[in-house]
């Protein structure tokens, strides 16, 4: 046989194992939460590649997990069928962190103040396959990849900065296909190794996993067998008369061990929805997500006639910092399936506009071809459909929370996620109707709270037209800016836009309810209130004094008006009616600097 070759590994993951092995005591439960979802990922990969590849099911057609316990050594052994790795995968994979679901865990870790014995983390997050050292001293990962034609095995221990690989050589432990788990528990854990101990983790954790689970469970059944009868019993019956033999019987239990089906493999969106509680959503949704808040809102349903599909759509409680930005999102939150099959989750983009990118859910289509792909997705006309209707359900879910008990709860929605809102008014005029009512802004008449669309149209003037606001980079400059005075004087509200989006959100938008929205900075203001025989008067009083200024001033402005807008202060300088106000102006600036 060839000798097992030494590796180290990478600082990180030294680092992690230390941490796991040293400072985290309680919650160990997960580690079985953790290596289930291996197992079940690895099956995940290969449904998906036997799709266009069936040879890969050959060496067994078995898509399962299995575990067995053997309580007296405290040894557990967890075997999938799943795609295995090659020599090349065991290094990159267990050697290294490259994983979201570990990276994200020790971010938060570098974050939390208490970081060593914060051991509620680890259950919140998992730190994936090193999760198996909170209660083994060894672990042995034996695999075989349909790449390839040897089964590897990989070995480490809970205090040691290296592990080994070697190739699998006992007849006896080969494997068709898949990754078998030998789990060497430490002597304060040997617990786990219990049938009955590892049935409950099963159905506690793992609820959601679509392939089945077996457990290696004893049983027992009762049956009745013969006895010989008792010769002084016989002579009795005989005595008595009793000239019929009666067969005599007992009734004994016969052990033995089998598998058993330990979950349920129906995946939650095929549920019926009366049936499944918020619970199991959020459960749900941080399992398959990685995430350890629960979310905002969820959505469950289904759509039927031209495109079938059903879906649980989720908004997350807080925008997700970094990598997926609103402008370029690559955020694998739209976890898309064909008929139970998982496809992709990097096909967010054909299923949401980018604005809606931080909606998270798994989508499943009776009506895609297995072997999507995203050019087929870009061309479907299914897709599109499909679409529409998560937008809308989108939409939905998020006017949901505006109506929540807890008012919080769309502060905190506007908060994180109002942007995505604004440059959904730039980008998706077909769904401007949905989106305005979303919007909120701060107010004249509001400084502290913001304030809806229709609480500024309840709020109107009965001879109010338009919806009048004002751009600016705070809420202090909006207040102290002269074109307000008037409107605050006849006591009408005026919108403050200080984010520097909103004004190109509402300009996109140009009306709400039919009620147009307009700049008070522009120069041809109307109020309503114009009185032409003073405007005469005054034109003529000071149109030398105009004159004059608009010489002294040169091409510095475009012209100097008699203006009835200010009650306070003597002059303003407005924006033209075709140009860029002046908040828009300074953006263009910063943009081009
Ligand atoms: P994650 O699951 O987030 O990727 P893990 O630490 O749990 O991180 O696993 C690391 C990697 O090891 C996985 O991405 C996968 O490539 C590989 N792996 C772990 N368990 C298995 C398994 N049972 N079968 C095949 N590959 C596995
Ligand atoms: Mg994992």
């Amino acid at each position: 046989t060839p000798p097992a070759e030494k590796f180290e590994y990478q600082a990180e993951v030294s680092r992690l194992m230390d941490l796991i092995v040293n400072s985290l005591y309680s919650n160990k439960d997960v580690f079985l939460r953790e290596l289930i979802s291996n197992a079940s990922d690895a099956l995940d990969k290969l449904r998906f590649l036997s799709v266009t590849d069936p040879q890969l099911l050959k060496d067994t057609y078995d898509l399962d997990i299995r575990i067995q316990t053997d309580k007296d050594n405290g040894i557990i052994t967890l075997t999938d069928t799943g795609i295995g790795m090659t020599h090349n995968e065991i290094v990159d994979c267990l050697g290294t962190i490259a994983q979201s679901g570990t990276a994200k865990f020790l971010k938060a870790l570098k974050d939390s103040k208490d970081a060593g014995t914060d051991s509620n983390l680890i259950g919140q997050f998992g730190v994936g396959f090193y999760s198996a050292f909170l209660v083994c001293e060894r672990v042995e990962v034996s695999t075989k990849s349909p790449k390839s034609d040897k089964q590897y095995v990989w070995e480490g221990e809970a205090n040691s900065s290296s592990y080994t690989i070697r190739e699998e050589t006992d007849p006896a432990k080969l494997i068709p296909r898949g990754t078998r788990l030998t789990l060497h528990l430490k002597r304060d854990d040997k617990g786990f190794a219990h049938p009955e101990k590892i049935q409950k983790l099963v159905t506690n954790y793992s609820q959601f996993v679509s392939f089945p689970i077996y457990t290696w469970q004893e049983k027992g059944y009762t049956k009745e067998v013969d006895v010989d009868e008792d010769p002084a019993e016989a002579i009795k019956d005989e005595q008595d008369g009793k000239t019929e033999k009666k067969k005599k019987t007992k009734t004994v239990v016969e052990r033995y061990w089998d598998w058993e089906l330990a979950n349920d493999t129906q995946p939650i969106w095929l549920r019926n929805s009366k049936e499944v509680t918020t619970e199991d959503y959020n459960e749900f949704y941080k399992k398959t997500f990685n995430e350890y808040l629960e979310p905002l809102a969820s959505s469950h349903f289904s759509t039927e006639g031209e495109v079938e599909f059903k879906s649980i759509l989720y908004v997350p409680s807080i925008a997700a910092t970094g990598k997926d930005d609103i402008v370029n999102p690559k955020t694998k939150n739209i976890r898309l399936y064909v008929k139970r099959v998982f496809i992709s989750d990097d096909f967010d983009g054909e299923l949401f506009p980018r604005y809606l990118s931080f909606v998270k859910g798994v989508v499943d289509s009776n009506d895609l071809p297995l072997n999507v792909s995203r050019e087929i997705l870009q061309e479907s006309r299914i897709v599109r459909i499909m679409r529409k209707r998560l937008v809308r359900k989108a939409f939905d879910m998020i006017l949901g929370i505006t109506m929540s008990e807890n008012r919080d709860d769309y502060a905190r929605f506007w908060e994180n996620f109002g942007k995505h809102m604004k440059l959904g008014c730039i980008e998706d005029r077909e769904n401007h109707k949905r989106i305005a009512p979303l919007l909120r802004f701060f107010s004249s008449q509001s400084e502290e709270d913001v304030i809806s669309l229709d609480e500024y149209v309840e709020n109107m003037k009965t001879e109010q037209k338009d919806i009048y606001y004002i751009a600016s980079d705070s809420v202090t400059s909006a207040r102290n800016t002269p074109f307000l005075e008037k409107l605050v004087e006849k006591d009408i509200e005026v919108l403050f836009l200080v984010d520097p989006i909103d004004e190109v959100a509402i300009q996109n938008l140009k009306s709400y309810k039919e009620k147009n929205f307009v700049d008070i900075s522009k120069e041809d203001l109307d109020l309503g209130d114009k009185n032409e025989e003073k405007e005469k008067e005054m034109k003529q009083e000071f149109g030398q004094t105009c004159d004059w200024i608009k010489k002294r001033l040169g091409d510095k402005v475009a012209s100097v008006q008699v203006s009835n807008r200010l009650s306070t202060s003597p002059c303003v300088l407005a924006s033209g009616k075709f140009g860029w106000s002046a908040n828009m102006e300074r953006l263009m600036k910063a943009q081009t600097v």
